[in-house]
Protein backbone atom coordinates (compact mmCIF):
# COMPACT_ATOMS: atom_id res chain seq x y z
CA UNK A 1 0.00 0.00 0.00
CA UNK A 2 1.46 3.16 -1.02
CA UNK A 3 1.09 5.92 1.33
CA UNK A 4 0.17 9.36 0.00
CA UNK A 5 0.10 12.69 1.91
CA UNK A 6 -1.02 16.22 0.27
CA UNK A 7 2.52 17.09 -0.68
CA UNK A 8 2.35 13.99 -3.32
CA UNK A 9 -0.94 14.86 -4.92
CA UNK A 10 0.17 18.58 -5.40
CA UNK A 11 3.27 17.66 -6.94
CA UNK A 12 1.73 14.33 -8.77
CA UNK A 13 -1.07 17.05 -10.07
CA UNK A 14 1.07 19.83 -11.47
CA UNK A 15 3.67 17.36 -13.17
CA UNK A 16 3.73 13.14 -12.82
CA UNK A 17 7.46 13.16 -13.78
CA UNK A 18 8.37 15.80 -11.24
CA UNK A 19 6.86 12.96 -8.83
CA UNK A 20 8.78 10.25 -10.31
CA UNK A 21 12.16 11.96 -9.75
CA UNK A 22 10.99 13.21 -6.41
CA UNK A 23 9.22 10.04 -4.51
CA UNK A 24 10.47 6.96 -6.85
CA UNK A 25 14.14 8.23 -8.22
CA UNK A 26 14.55 9.77 -4.79
CA UNK A 27 16.52 12.54 -6.51
CA UNK A 28 16.96 15.51 -4.44
CA UNK A 29 19.18 18.68 -4.74
CA UNK A 30 20.38 20.44 -2.18
CA UNK A 31 18.80 24.08 -0.31
CA UNK A 32 19.88 26.67 -0.82
CA UNK A 33 21.25 28.50 2.07
CA UNK A 34 18.55 31.25 3.17
CA UNK A 35 15.59 28.44 2.15
CA UNK A 36 17.55 26.20 4.26
CA UNK A 37 17.30 28.81 7.69
CA UNK A 38 13.83 29.78 6.57
CA UNK A 39 12.71 26.02 6.66
CA UNK A 40 14.19 25.69 9.67
CA UNK A 41 12.58 28.20 11.34
CA UNK A 42 9.14 27.52 9.80
CA UNK A 43 9.74 23.93 11.48
CA UNK A 44 11.11 25.52 15.08
CA UNK A 45 7.70 27.72 15.32
CA UNK A 46 5.58 24.09 14.51
CA UNK A 47 7.68 22.38 17.42
CA UNK A 48 6.84 25.34 19.66
CA UNK A 49 3.21 25.46 19.40
CA UNK A 50 3.17 21.52 19.80
CA UNK A 51 5.28 22.09 22.90
CA UNK A 52 3.17 24.66 23.90
CA UNK A 53 -0.12 22.72 23.34
CA UNK A 54 1.57 19.82 25.32
CA UNK A 55 2.00 22.29 28.25
CA UNK A 56 5.45 21.89 28.00
CA UNK A 57 7.80 24.95 28.90
CA UNK A 58 8.76 27.39 25.64
CA UNK A 59 10.23 30.38 27.81
CA UNK A 60 13.60 29.31 27.35
CA UNK A 61 13.54 28.41 23.83
CA UNK A 62 11.54 32.22 23.15
CA UNK A 63 14.55 33.47 24.89
CA UNK A 64 17.10 32.44 22.96
CA UNK A 65 15.41 33.20 19.38
CA UNK A 66 13.90 37.08 18.84
CA UNK A 67 11.99 35.71 15.80
CA UNK A 68 10.59 32.65 17.25
CA UNK A 69 8.94 35.37 20.24
CA UNK A 70 7.91 37.56 17.96
CA UNK A 71 5.75 35.11 15.79
CA UNK A 72 4.44 33.51 19.22
CA UNK A 73 3.92 36.79 21.27
CA UNK A 74 1.96 37.88 17.86
CA UNK A 75 -0.09 35.05 17.50
CA UNK A 76 -1.60 34.71 21.37
CA UNK A 77 -2.17 38.69 21.43
CA UNK A 78 -4.30 38.40 17.60
CA UNK A 79 -6.20 35.46 18.59
CA UNK A 80 -6.60 34.70 22.46
CA UNK A 81 -9.29 33.03 22.30
CA UNK A 82 -7.58 30.17 19.79
CA UNK A 83 -5.63 29.04 22.56
CA UNK A 84 -8.14 29.07 25.70
CA UNK A 85 -9.30 25.61 27.05
CA UNK A 86 -13.01 24.45 26.57
CA UNK A 87 -14.32 21.48 28.80
CA UNK A 88 -16.27 21.03 26.03
CA UNK A 89 -13.68 20.46 23.46
CA UNK A 90 -11.02 18.53 22.87
CA UNK A 91 -7.63 19.47 21.04
CA UNK A 92 -4.83 17.91 20.08
CA UNK A 93 -1.86 19.31 17.75
CA UNK A 94 0.29 17.31 15.37
CA UNK A 95 -2.59 15.15 15.00
CA UNK A 96 -2.45 12.43 12.62
CA UNK A 97 -5.17 10.71 10.89
CA UNK A 98 -5.16 8.29 7.97
CA UNK A 99 -7.38 6.69 5.40
CA UNK A 100 -7.64 3.99 2.85
CA UNK A 101 -8.97 4.70 -0.67
CA UNK A 102 -8.17 1.63 -2.85
CA UNK A 103 -4.52 0.50 -3.03
CA UNK A 104 -3.37 4.26 -1.16
CA UNK A 105 -3.20 4.81 2.29
CA UNK A 106 -3.63 9.25 3.19
CA UNK A 107 -1.80 10.81 5.63
CA UNK A 108 -3.00 13.89 7.18
CA UNK A 109 -1.07 16.02 9.89
CA UNK A 110 -2.73 18.70 11.48
CA UNK A 111 -0.88 21.34 13.16
CA UNK A 112 -4.15 21.78 15.55
CA UNK A 113 -7.80 20.03 15.75
CA UNK A 114 -10.05 21.33 18.00
CA UNK A 115 -13.10 19.12 18.45
CA UNK A 116 -16.60 20.80 19.51
CA UNK A 117 -19.46 18.90 20.49
CA UNK A 118 -21.17 20.60 16.89
CA UNK A 119 -17.91 21.30 14.57
CA UNK A 120 -14.72 20.44 14.24
CA UNK A 121 -11.74 23.55 13.46
CA UNK A 122 -8.51 22.71 11.60
CA UNK A 123 -5.99 25.42 12.23
CA UNK A 124 -2.88 25.22 9.95
CA UNK A 125 0.04 27.45 10.94
CA UNK A 126 1.96 29.06 7.97
CA UNK A 127 5.15 31.07 8.21
CA UNK A 128 4.95 33.21 5.69
CA UNK A 129 2.85 36.40 4.47
CA UNK A 130 -1.07 36.01 3.31
CA UNK A 131 -0.99 35.03 0.00
CA UNK A 132 -2.48 37.46 -2.54
CA UNK A 133 -6.01 35.08 -3.49
CA UNK A 134 -7.75 33.26 -1.41
CA UNK A 135 -9.39 31.42 -4.14
CA UNK A 136 -5.61 29.08 -4.02
CA UNK A 137 -6.14 28.22 -1.25
CA UNK A 138 -9.60 26.24 -1.20
CA UNK A 139 -7.60 24.59 -4.60
CA UNK A 140 -4.81 23.72 -2.51
CA UNK A 141 -4.42 19.46 -2.04
CA UNK A 142 -3.85 20.43 1.51
CA UNK A 143 -6.87 22.15 2.20
CA UNK A 144 -8.81 19.69 0.18
CA UNK A 145 -7.53 16.28 1.51
CA UNK A 146 -7.16 17.93 5.42
CA UNK A 147 -11.23 18.44 5.28
CA UNK A 148 -12.09 15.30 3.31
CA UNK A 149 -10.34 13.22 5.96
CA UNK A 150 -11.49 14.35 9.16
CA UNK A 151 -14.73 14.04 7.45
CA UNK A 152 -14.60 10.57 6.23
CA UNK A 153 -13.06 9.82 9.54
CA UNK A 154 -15.42 11.17 11.97
CA UNK A 155 -18.98 11.66 12.79
CA UNK A 156 -19.19 15.12 11.41
CA UNK A 157 -20.97 16.16 8.46
CA UNK A 158 -18.79 18.42 5.77
CA UNK A 159 -20.99 21.49 6.69
CA UNK A 160 -19.52 21.35 10.74
CA UNK A 161 -15.48 21.24 9.17
CA UNK A 162 -13.63 23.93 8.75
CA UNK A 163 -10.45 24.76 7.94
CA UNK A 164 -8.38 27.89 8.84
CA UNK A 165 -4.55 28.87 7.62
CA UNK A 166 -3.06 31.33 9.89
CA UNK A 167 -0.17 33.60 8.47
CA UNK A 168 2.24 34.79 11.00
CA UNK A 169 4.40 36.56 8.93
CA UNK A 170 1.70 38.75 7.67
CA UNK A 171 1.81 42.55 9.03
CA UNK A 172 0.67 44.65 11.43
CA UNK A 173 -0.14 41.10 13.24
CA UNK A 174 -0.78 37.67 11.71
CA UNK A 175 -3.85 37.14 9.47
CA UNK A 176 -6.35 34.11 9.13
CA UNK A 177 -8.54 32.63 6.25
CA UNK A 178 -11.17 30.63 7.26
CA UNK A 179 -12.15 27.62 5.10
CA UNK A 180 -15.85 26.40 5.06
CA UNK A 181 -16.56 23.15 3.37
CA UNK A 182 -19.80 21.87 2.08
CA UNK A 183 -21.41 18.19 1.02
CA UNK A 184 -20.81 19.33 -2.32
CA UNK A 185 -16.77 19.86 -2.26
CA UNK A 186 -16.62 16.85 -0.63
CA UNK A 187 -17.64 14.63 -3.70
CA UNK A 188 -15.86 16.56 -5.62
CA UNK A 189 -12.99 16.26 -4.05
CA UNK A 190 -14.04 12.42 -3.48
CA UNK A 191 -14.36 12.21 -7.48
CA UNK A 192 -10.82 14.38 -8.15
CA UNK A 193 -8.85 11.99 -6.23
CA UNK A 194 -10.42 8.76 -7.32
CA UNK A 195 -9.14 10.07 -10.97
CA UNK A 196 -6.04 10.94 -9.83
CA UNK A 197 -5.00 7.86 -8.41
CA UNK A 198 -6.16 6.15 -10.98
CA UNK A 199 -4.23 7.97 -13.48
CA UNK A 200 -1.12 7.17 -10.28
CA UNK A 201 -2.13 3.34 -10.61
CA UNK A 202 -1.85 3.07 -14.77
CA UNK A 203 1.67 5.40 -13.99
CA UNK A 204 3.05 3.27 -11.83
CA UNK A 205 1.94 0.00 -13.65
CA UNK A 206 3.86 1.39 -17.16
CA UNK A 207 7.22 2.43 -14.52
CA UNK A 208 7.83 -0.74 -12.62
CA UNK A 209 6.83 -3.41 -15.85
CA UNK A 210 7.31 -1.62 -18.67
CA UNK A 211 10.04 0.97 -17.23
CA UNK A 212 8.46 3.83 -18.71
CA UNK A 213 8.80 7.43 -17.35
CA UNK A 214 6.26 9.27 -15.99
CA UNK A 215 4.55 11.77 -17.93
CA UNK A 216 5.86 14.91 -18.15
CA UNK A 217 3.55 18.15 -18.06
CA UNK A 218 3.75 20.45 -21.04
CA UNK A 219 6.20 22.86 -21.41
CA UNK A 220 3.76 25.22 -22.29
CA UNK A 221 2.45 25.11 -18.94
CA UNK A 222 5.96 27.03 -18.03
CA UNK A 223 6.46 25.32 -14.63
CA UNK A 224 9.67 23.58 -16.28
CA UNK A 225 11.31 27.03 -16.25
CA UNK A 226 11.38 27.24 -12.24
CA UNK A 227 11.89 23.08 -11.35
CA UNK A 228 15.26 22.01 -10.79
CA UNK A 229 14.69 19.03 -12.92
CA UNK A 230 14.91 20.92 -16.23
CA UNK A 231 18.10 19.83 -17.35
CA UNK A 232 17.04 16.36 -16.70
CA UNK A 233 14.08 16.53 -18.27
CA UNK A 234 15.81 18.28 -21.71
CA UNK A 235 13.06 21.58 -21.05
CA UNK A 236 16.56 23.50 -20.51
CA UNK A 237 18.60 24.80 -22.64
CA UNK A 238 22.34 24.52 -20.80
CA UNK A 239 24.45 27.29 -21.97
CA UNK A 240 27.46 25.54 -22.18
CA UNK A 241 29.58 28.01 -23.91
CA UNK A 242 29.42 31.00 -20.89
CA UNK A 243 30.16 28.19 -18.74
CA UNK A 244 33.72 28.89 -16.64
CA UNK A 245 35.69 25.23 -17.42
CA UNK A 246 37.52 24.63 -14.06
CA UNK A 247 41.10 23.65 -15.23
CA UNK A 248 43.86 22.69 -12.33
CA UNK A 249 45.08 26.15 -12.46
CA UNK A 250 41.83 26.91 -10.57
CA UNK A 251 43.27 25.16 -7.50
CA UNK A 252 46.15 27.37 -7.01
CA UNK A 253 43.14 30.11 -6.72
CA UNK A 254 41.28 28.68 -4.14
CA UNK A 255 42.62 29.79 -0.55
CA UNK A 256 43.75 27.29 1.63
CA UNK A 257 41.24 26.52 5.17
CA UNK A 258 43.41 25.82 8.26
CA UNK A 259 42.79 22.54 9.71
S1 LIG B 1 11.34 19.93 -15.75
FE1 LIG B 1 9.17 20.04 -16.30
S2 LIG B 1 8.68 17.97 -17.00
FE2 LIG B 1 10.58 17.82 -15.85
S3 LIG B 1 10.00 17.31 -13.77
FE3 LIG B 1 10.18 19.53 -13.88
S4 LIG B 1 8.13 20.29 -14.33
FE4 LIG B 1 8.17 18.10 -14.82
Amino acid sequence: MLRISQRHLKILEACPRQFEHTYFDRLTLPINPVQQVKTQLGSDFHLLMHQRELGLPIKPILARSPQLNTWVQAMLQTAPALFESDPQSWRESEHVRTLELGDYLFTAIYDLVILHPDRADIIDWKTYPLPKYKKDLDLEWQTRLYLYILAETSDYVPKQIAFTYWFIQSTPQPKSVKISYTLKQHRQTKTDLLELLAKLTDWLDAYQHLREPFPQVAASKGLCDRCNFAARCNRKDLDLASTDTFTSHDLDRIPMIPI
